[in-house]
């Protein structure tokens, strides 16, 4: 794609978007905590949407609150017989639309703000692609590379139990996000059905097929950023055939991205996961690339890569930066060197506000993590659906619904940035936030 086909200023005109102070070619100031804290993103974005919608002082308080925060402490035997003592969280943020929905993160440094913000964002995210669900989120704090699967098996089922109270397929539902998977979700599903006396395939979503999964739910995340892509490519005039691309993360969402990336004729340039990052200007094999992560674990060591360090990957020449790793990863300090004409968030909350601000004054086109990542949540929905309806769709019909699903919901959003004159983001934001509102007014408050 050259670059000069790509424009610069991709809607009509700026005014009102908030300016950035940024001390320019100099050294910018440090980065304070506030400025990486997911959950102080999170409200930050509410905040100025709220603000741009309007809505009462009481509106905002509600809204802008958690609903439920668990905290747990358990314990698990761990395989040379000692106990370990977990901490775990489920937030609900809010459940006006429906059931919350959100995954479980396995990570070493989950926070309870960092799953404040990852629930609020579901909230939004559900609103967006209009399905009949709130937000949450789970995590525990645990380093999963370094546990025996009997170990992680113990860890689940013992969360799964502490959490029970909260659950259910029509209260809560989680599914996999970082360093969970369909394994997990299905001794979740088995741990909470034994709880009840019988089997409930609908309590989680990202199950493997053969205990009510659904057709196309692993490469749902990464499909539809791919869709999203697509149809911005489409609408801003960009050329996807031979595009550079470089993915940071190359988990789940980031590998199924980079293969429907390069299925449409884009070049995968760089790619990097938590051991590091490797980069070819003539382009990587991501088939390659993942079968060779699944066998030594890691991208790195990819016969005809150079090994880069991590950071430069997201400053690389490319057309296209696909974050998919984890929150706070384009700051202030890095957001004025980045070279990609679209960002796709595949992760959430990959932008800081003060970087998205930079970003926009410099004509980057961002597709917002809650537009661009939603088609797990979609697929997520099929499931629950599906099991709700003891019916399994076939692929097909699960594909075109999943396409028209994201579709839409990028027109409705490219819509309100035309409309309102605002980026993607705040464009997708204004939605969300709009139809929550709109459902919380509507049932009235109880009592
Ligand atoms: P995953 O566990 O499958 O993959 C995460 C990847 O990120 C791994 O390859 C890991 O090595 C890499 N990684 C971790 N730290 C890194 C770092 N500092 N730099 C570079 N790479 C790093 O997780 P996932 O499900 O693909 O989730 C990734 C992101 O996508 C998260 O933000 C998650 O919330 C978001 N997301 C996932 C889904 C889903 O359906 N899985 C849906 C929506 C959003």
């Amino acid at each position: 794609m050259p670059a000069e086909a790509v424009p610069r200023t991709y809607l009509c005109q700026r005014k009102g978007n908030p300016t950035v102070e940024h001390s320019g070619p100099g050294t910018p100031a440090a980065l304070t905590p506030a400025e990486t804290d997911p959950y102080a993103m999170a409200l930050s974005q509410f905040d100025q949407t709220a603000a741009r919608l309007e809505l009462s002082p009481g509106m905002r308080g509600l809204l802008r609150s958690c609903k439920r925060e668990l905290c747990v402490h358990f314990p698990v035997r761990m395989d040379d017989g000692s106990l370990r003592t977990f901490t775990g969280y489920r937030v609900q943020h809010n459940l006006t639309r429906g059931p919350s929905k959100g995954g479980l993160r396995y990570h070493p440094q989950v926070t309870l703000d960092e799953v404040r913000a990852l629930a609020m964002w579901m909230t939004w995210k559900c609103a967006v692609v209009n399905i009949p669900f709130g937000g949450a989120k789970g995590g525990v704090v645990c380093n999963p590379k370094e546990m025996s699967e009997t170990e992680l098996e113990g860890l689940t089922r013992r969360y799964t139990t502490e959490i029970t109270p909260l659950l259910g397929p029509a209260s809560d539902i989680p599914a996999p996000d970082v360093y969970t998977d369909e394994r997990v979700m299905a001794w979740m599903m088995d741990t909470y059905s034994m709880h009840v006396g019988y089997t409930v395939p609908a309590v989680v979503t990202g199950k493997p097929l053969s205990i009510g999964g659904s057709q196309g739910r692993l490469e749902a995340t990464g499909r539809g950023c791919t869709i999203v892509i697509k149809e911005a490519a489409e609408h801003f005039g960009i050329r996807l055939e031979g595009a550079a691309v470089a993915v940071q993360g190359f988990g789940n969402a980031g590998s199924v991205a980079a293969r429907y990336l390069q299925e449409a004729g884009a070049r995968i340039i760089a790619v990097s996961d938590s051991r590091g990052a490797i980069h070819n200007a003539g382009g990587l094999d991501a088939v390659k690339v993942i079968a060779h992560k699944s066998k030594t674990g890691s991208v790195v060591g990819f016969p005809g890569a150079e090994s880069i360090p991590p950071a430069d990957l997201l400053e690389s020449e490319c057309d296209i930066l696909v974050p998919a790793a984890l929150e706070a990863q384009i700051v202030r300090e890095n957001a004025p060197r980045i070279k990609a004409k679209i960002i796709a968030e595949a992760a959430n909350g990959p932008t800081t506000p003060e970087a998205d601000a930079i970003l926009w004054e410099n004509g980057v086109l961002m597709l917002p993590d809650i537009l661009a990542n939603a088609g797990g949540v979609v697929c997520s929905y099929f499931e629950w659906v599906q099991c709700l309806q003891k019916f399994a769709w076939p692929e097909p019909q699960v594909c075109d619904g999943f396409s028209n699903f994201m579709s839409r919901a990028f027109h409705e959003v490219y819509h309100m940035a035309q409309q309102r004159r605002v980026d993607m983001r705040t464009a997708a934001l204004m939605l969300a936030i709009s139809k929550v509102a709109d459902a919380t007014a509507t049932r009235g408050i109880y009592p």
